[in-house]
């Protein structure tokens, strides 16, 4: 049943966003169908446009995907869980909505319709690539060859889809074949950690692969048989109210 089992106070925030925050019509699916299906349309459109891609030029496939890694970490460690000028609105959804919603003892979503307080909306989704890659892929075409601006597009976009999958799954319920891959468990592990209250403004920052998490010192990986709900002595890490 929904609610049981659940901190009170993440059942009581779940109550007061499914009523205040999700649109009556929303419908998951259709969230889902936009997320992955009109994503992936666009990723293989960009695909579509190479033309004859030289040795080098595939490299912009890991420099982009190291790029997104970085965006993916600064993004969520700073205007996702600090307030910034102009940036209230991204602060609001993750640090005072995604993170009510789930805790580290709360993960799993309840059903199709909490998938709005998981998945980008697709509004934010368009700004961003719109605000972000549509300036560097007129830089690239430009200074370097239409191949390598196709490839940092594609690339973006195979990044998000995956950002997307894994956070996705991260929440679904532990009986979940998703939920049940290895990869996903170890860094559901990670992203659960990060759903601490005491850890979520200090640690895991990447939600896909730690990488920066690693390279700034921020990754923290506790034993799995003992959550850091447990461990007393990290109360002293406790974020500002
Ligand atoms: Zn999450
Ligand atoms: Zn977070």
């Amino acid at each position: 049943m929904r609610g049981v089992g659940l901190p009170e106070a993440v059942a009581r925030f779940r109550e007061e966003y499914r009523d205040r925050e999700i649109p009556a019509g929303y419908d998951g699916r259709l969230h889902l169908a936009f997320t992955f299906g009109v994503g992936s349309i666009a990723l293989v459109l960009c695909l579509l446009q190479l033309q004859a891609v030289l040795p080098l030029e595939w490299l912009a496939v890991p420099l982009t995907w190291l790029y997104a890694n970085l965006a993916e970490y600064l993004g969520h460690r700073f205007p996702m869980h600090r307030p910034f000028r102009g940036l209230g609105l991204v602060y609001r959804r993750h640090a005072g909505q995604h993170h009510r919603f789930f805790n580290h003892q709360a993960m799993p979503l309840d059903d199709l319709r909490d998938l709005r307080a998981v998945l980008f909306p697709p509004l934010l989704v368009i700004f961003f690539f719109g605000l972000f890659a549509l300036p560097v892929w007129v830089g690239l075409s430009l200074l370097l060859s239409d191949n390598v601006a196709w490839l940092f597009v594609a690339t973006g976009l195979g990044y998000f889809l995956n950002y997307e999958i894994l956070h996705l799954a991260y929440h679904l319920p532990d009986d979940h074949w998703l939920a049940q891959r290895w990869l996903v468990r170890k860094l559901g592990w990670l992203h659960r950690t990060h759903h601490d209250p005491r850890r979520m403004a200090h640690n895991n920052f990447n939600i896909t692969y730690p990488v920066c998490d690693l390279l700034f010192s921020t990754l923290r990986r506790d034993p799995e048989d003992k959550p850091s709900a447990d461990a007393g002595d990290n109360a002293r890490d406790n974020p500002p109210a």
